[in-house]
């Protein structure tokens, strides 16, 4: 009865709120940044305790509430399947998610940039014109299969207009094991003949020193582009490399994994929300129960390729070539393409 009690008071305030936020929604300023988004809490019937629940089972947001079952929803938070059809249905409202037809989700993949990787058959691979934005984009592979090299050159072709297979923007590169070179990126851009000290200028880079920096600098980026700074490419090199360090324990695994999914989230929500490409490293640790083919998996297992919109996974192949296999494409088949790391950057042919 307390309980019940306590409960309706919940909805009555978080009414209140969730008609402030649609108001908001409706003048289209809706910020996540200035307190204005939503939160799961704002739902009737999901109070701080529901909620902690929830995001343990990795579900943060209306999104991942709004495509939860009902029943699945009842048995993590331990509500009837009533309470539980209520606040997923609340969900979807907000999120406008039943009103969305065809057509404008058609519309809104429209603005999708893309920037070209530099090696025609590693475009094509990725659907025709390279990374896109709005997408997380993962390359994973051994020491020296060329992830680095990839994200340089990015870094530089997302610099170009348009018509060249740029987006005539600026690239955030996100350093967390010190790889990156200026020098690179000088050498890169001198091969295309432009200007290296503009280019240099138009790659904004930082050093994480562990995964709470790391964390912490996706604010700072989102704040870079609300204050107009033209980003349109961040870079994370490495993704998972301070997360696999600092979390060694086996009983660490789950809250590494919890840890990098909500930071994998909040990356995938800059790319949507600002029409950014995100490309992201990833190491590879070798499987011992795999007996046949190469006995490589991706760190961060599951929670990464969920997240991630196109996974390739690099290795080295015949005479230097690298070899690129894309992994689990929501829209493309498992395909395997051969480029190579030149001075100039990624091509498809040695120089
Ligand atoms: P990782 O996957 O570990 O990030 P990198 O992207 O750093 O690997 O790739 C390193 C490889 O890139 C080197 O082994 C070399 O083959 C190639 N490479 C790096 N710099 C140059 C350059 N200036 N010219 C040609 N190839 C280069
Ligand atoms: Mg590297």
């Amino acid at each position: 009865m307390f309980q019940s009690l306590f409960l309706i008071n919940i909805i009555f305030i978080k009414r209140a709120n969730q008609k402030r936020d649609m108001a908001k929604d409706e003048e289209g300023n809706g910020d996540e940044e200035k307190g204005g988004e939503a939160k799961i809490t704002d739902i009737p019937g999901i109070g701080p305790g529901i909620a902690a629940k929830l995001e343990a089972a990795g579900v943060y947001d209306l999104m991942g509430l709004a495509v939860m079952s009902p029943a699945a929803l009842s048995d993590l938070a331990g509500v009837g399947e009533a309470v539980a059809r209520k606040a997923i249905q609340a969900a979807r409202g907000m999120m406008k998610l039943g009103f969305m037809d065809g057509m404008e989700f058609a519309k809104k993949r429209e603005d999708v940039g893309f920037i070209g990787t530099g090696s025609t058959n590693l475009n094509n691979l990725l659907g025709g014109k390279g990374v896109e934005t709005r997408s997380l984009t993962e390359a994973y592979g051994a020491f020296g299969s060329g992830k680095t090299q990839l994200g340089l050159t990015l870094a530089v072709n997302v610099q170009l207009p348009v018509e060249q297979g740029g987006l005539n923007g600026k690239a955030v590169f996100i350093d967390t094991e010190g790889t990156f070179r200026p020098q690179r990126i000088r050498q890169i851009a001198e091969g295309m003949g432009a200007n290296a000290d503009k280019v240099l200028r138009n790659i904004l880079v930082a050093r994480a020193f562990n995964s709470d920096h790391q964390i912490l600098l996706i604010d700072k980026i989102n704040e870079l582009i609300k204050d107009g700074e033209p980003i349109k490419l961040v870079i994370i090199d490495s993704l998972t490399a301070h997360f696999r360090a600092e979390f060694t324990g086996r009983g660490e695994l789950a809250d590494r994994q919890h840890k990098l999914n909500k930071y994998l989230h909040s990356l995938m929500k800059m790319g949507e929300q600002h029409n950014v490409a995100i490309y992201v490293t990833n190491q590879v640790m070798a499987n011992p129960a795999m007996m046949f083919g190469d006995p490589t998996t991706a760190v961060g297992g599951n929670i990464v390729a969920h997240a991630s919109t196109y996974r390739m996974y690099l290795r080295r192949g015949k005479q230097g070539s690298r070899v690129a296999k894309l992994i689990d494409s929501p829209n493309l088949p498992d395909n395997e393409t051969v480029f190579f790391l030149t001075e100039k950057g990624i091509k498809d042919e040695e120089e």
